[in-house]
This record gives C-alpha cells, structure tokens and sequence, in this order.
C-alpha cells in the first residue's frame, strides 16, 4: 500500500509505556496519571449505567452536560458560550484537534505549527492535504517569536494551531502572545485551533489565559479541551471544542461522521461532577505540589533544569554531560536504571536532539521519590 503518512511510525507514548512495563520501570514517559480519579465520579458513572444510559447520546453531548461545560467556562474565563451552538462533546482532545483542522484545511492549505508540536497535529494536517509550515518555537523557554510567525503567513495560510499550557515545554502563552495573534490574523482569512488541555494545570499563580478570552481570537477558534487531564480519567477519553455557532456547525459535520457521539454514561457523570467548581479550581495547588517535589529532587541530580510553568510535565538538559541522542538515553535509562521518559526530539519536525529528556509528574509521591532516587545516580 502506498502510505498516507509515510514518515509516521508508532507514536513515542506507546513505545516507551511498552518499554516501561517490559523493563518493570518507573513508567515517567507517557503523559497519564499514576493515581486514580475521585471515587465519587466512578460511583456517578455506574450509577447512570445502572439506570440505562447506555444508548448512543445526542451527537453534540448531553445538554446539561453542554450546559456545565459553559458554566465552567463563564466562572473560569468569564466568557459566557450558548451550550446549543458553542459547545459540543467529543471523544477526546485528539478527536476535537483531528475534527477542527478535518472543518477548516482544505488541498493545499498552509497550517502553522509551532515546533516542537505535539505529535498528532502534523498528520491530521497532511491527512487533510494540508501543507504544515514549521514556526521553530525560542530556546530555552520555548516561547514564540512573532516575527518568525509574521514571515511565516502566507495567501495560503488557512490555520494556527496554538497549544497553551504546551507539552512538552509547558509554557503558558502571556497577553502579549494573545493580542500579538488576534493583531497578525485580524484581517485575513485564518482560523486558529488552540490545543488547552492543560488549562487547569499551571503554577506559581500564573493563570491560563484561553484563546476565548481575546474577542478577536474568539472569533476564530476552536477551543479544545480535555476531562482526562482534569479529573485524572485519560483512559476515558472524552472532552470538548469550544467554537462560535458557524465554526462549530462545520465542526459537527465532521464529528458525527468521525464518532458520532460519546460515551453517554461519562457525559451524565462528569456533568453532576461538574457542578462542584472546586473539583478543577484545586488542579493548580495538587500539581504544584508534585512539580515541586519533582523540582527539588532534580537538584540533587546533574541535569539541569528550569520548573515548569504549566502542564504536567517537565523537562531536563544533560547536554553537559552526555552527548547521546535523547531518543538512546530514554531508551538506555529505562533499561539500565527503570526511568522511562519522553526524548523531547520526538516533538520537532526534523527530529533534532536538543539533549533534552521529558519527565511526568503526575505520579504518586512515592514512585517521584523512586524514581528521583535512580535519577541521582546519573553523573
Ligand atoms: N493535546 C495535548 C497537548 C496532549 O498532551 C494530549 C495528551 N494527552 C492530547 C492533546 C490528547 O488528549 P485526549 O487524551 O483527550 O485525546
Ligand atoms: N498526551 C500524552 C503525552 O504527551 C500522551 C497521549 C497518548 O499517548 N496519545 O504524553
């Protein structure tokens, strides 16, 4: 068969968890919690199972469950979205990513990414017949440099695709990342997918700032989001696209021919679950904690590091003290030591090792202080 995609391979997350649990390591690579959710959420879910919500659910989400997804937003970013026509439930961040661009790009048009990206966006550009354009992201922080975004548009730009807090760097976009976006696109043709599953995850008091919160910006894109992340449930997959009545009427077209609908005893549950703000409003200070943990026993190893601002997720450079690919140290450390981690060259278009290793936190206590503890022996 002549590949689609001929340069994808199986994805990094799959290879190392494997790895991990052949090795019997610390299993760090993969982005998932290492703790279950709320006992509440699973007693919610098999109550609704048990009163027969097990049939397909409306395509768009159940509408209370729309209903609380709204609410959320409004006491979050004070963005008040019509549930009806703005808020429609999917299986999944990467089903809202895949549909969003799948609404927009058409043969040949240009979508801006960041690089490093998360690893799905370049395919659901190409599978679509887009043509990704590589905007190299600043080192060390991983910020954006506008002007390399300016050079970048062209007449065929059809799409930015933004991710905030970002994985893997975790950097939390600023004001000025989001009015210097609503400035360059303002008048021209071009949508903006913006990838918040971290929006519940950031630290030292720094606020995520939605796409939706800039009027202009809101406008034009689609907000995904994702209830794995939140409420510790990434087996579940099941979040949202957050987009104005005529984006999200294009974003449907293409969702009830990719799944349709979603699981229907998750919505009813996650929509009592909801109710209760202060079950996201305290994801900062839960995962403050860890990365803090996380950070103070890196300082008794010899990578060198600076603490994430947001995700859960934070990354080490051995470049002083090492000079083999991320990808064979990864490899080598969940062998030889039962560390697995990311090798961040993954996440870039030309796959340049920049010596940088990816490490999740969201683990119990205990497993970050193994696994710190293995890492101290690395000289
Ligand atoms: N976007 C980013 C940046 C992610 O890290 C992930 C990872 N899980 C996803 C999207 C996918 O989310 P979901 O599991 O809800 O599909
Ligand atoms: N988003 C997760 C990560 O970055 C992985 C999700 C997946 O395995 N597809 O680790």
């Amino acid at each position: 068969i002549s590949s689609k995609l001929p340069n994808v391979g199986t994805t990094i997350f799959t290879v190392m968890s494997k790895l991990a649990s052949d090795c019997g390591a610390i299993n760090l690579s993969q982005g998932f919690p290492g703790f279950d959710c709320d006992p509440e959420l699973l007693d919610l879910v098999t109550k609704y199972m048990k009163a027969g919500h097990n049939q397909y659910a409306p395509m768009s989400g159940i509408p209370i469950f729309r209903e609380r997804i709204a609410e959320k937003t409004k006491l979050v970013y004070g963005v008040k979205l019509d549930s009806e026509t703005e808020v429609t439930v999917v299986s999944g961040a990467t089903e809202a990513l895949y549909a969003a661009v799948s609404a927009v790009v058409k043969l040949g048009d240009e979508v801006i990414l960041f690089d490093p990206a998360y690893d799905s966006y370049a395919p659901a550009v190409e599978l679509n017949g887009g043509k990704p354009v590589f905007v190299p992201l600043e080192m060390p922080d991983f910020s954006v440099n506008w002007n390399r975004v300016k050079s970048a548009i062209t007449d065929r730009t059809r799409l930015i695709m933004v991710n905030t807090p970002h994985n893997p760097s975790g950097y939390v976009w600023t004001t000025k990342d989001l009015n210097t976006l609503a400035e360059l696109i303002q008048d021209k043709d071009i949508y903006v997918v913006s990838d918040e599953v971290y929006e519940h995850i950031t630290f030292d008091g720094r606020k995520h700032l939605s796409l939706l919160t800039n009027s202009l910006l809101r406008e034009r894109t689609f907000v995904c989001g994702s209830f794995g992340k939140t409420f510790h449930v990434t087996g579940w997959k099941i979040g949202y696209c957050l987009a104005p009545p005529q984006l999200t009427d294009e974003f449907r077209k293409v969702h009830q021919f990719l799944t349709f609908s979603t699981a229907t005893p998750l919505q009813y549950a996650l929509a009592d679950f909801l109710a209760e703000p202060s079950r996201y409003l305290t994801l900062p200070d839960f995962y403050q904690e860890k990365r803090d943990l996380f950070c103070e026993g890196l300082k008794e190893t010899s990578f060198k590091f600076t603490p994430a601002q947001g995700s859960f997720f934070q990354m080490v450079s051995y470049g002083h003290l090492s000079q083999e690919y991320d990808y064979d140290l990864a490899v080598r450390l969940t062998k030889e030591i039962g560390v697995a981690s990311i090798p961040i060259s993954v996440f870039f278009s030309d796959k340049k090792d920049h010596k940088i290793l990816r490490f999740c936190f969201a683990k119990e206590n205990k497993d970050l202080f193994i696994a710190l503890d293995k890492l101290q022996n690395i000289k």
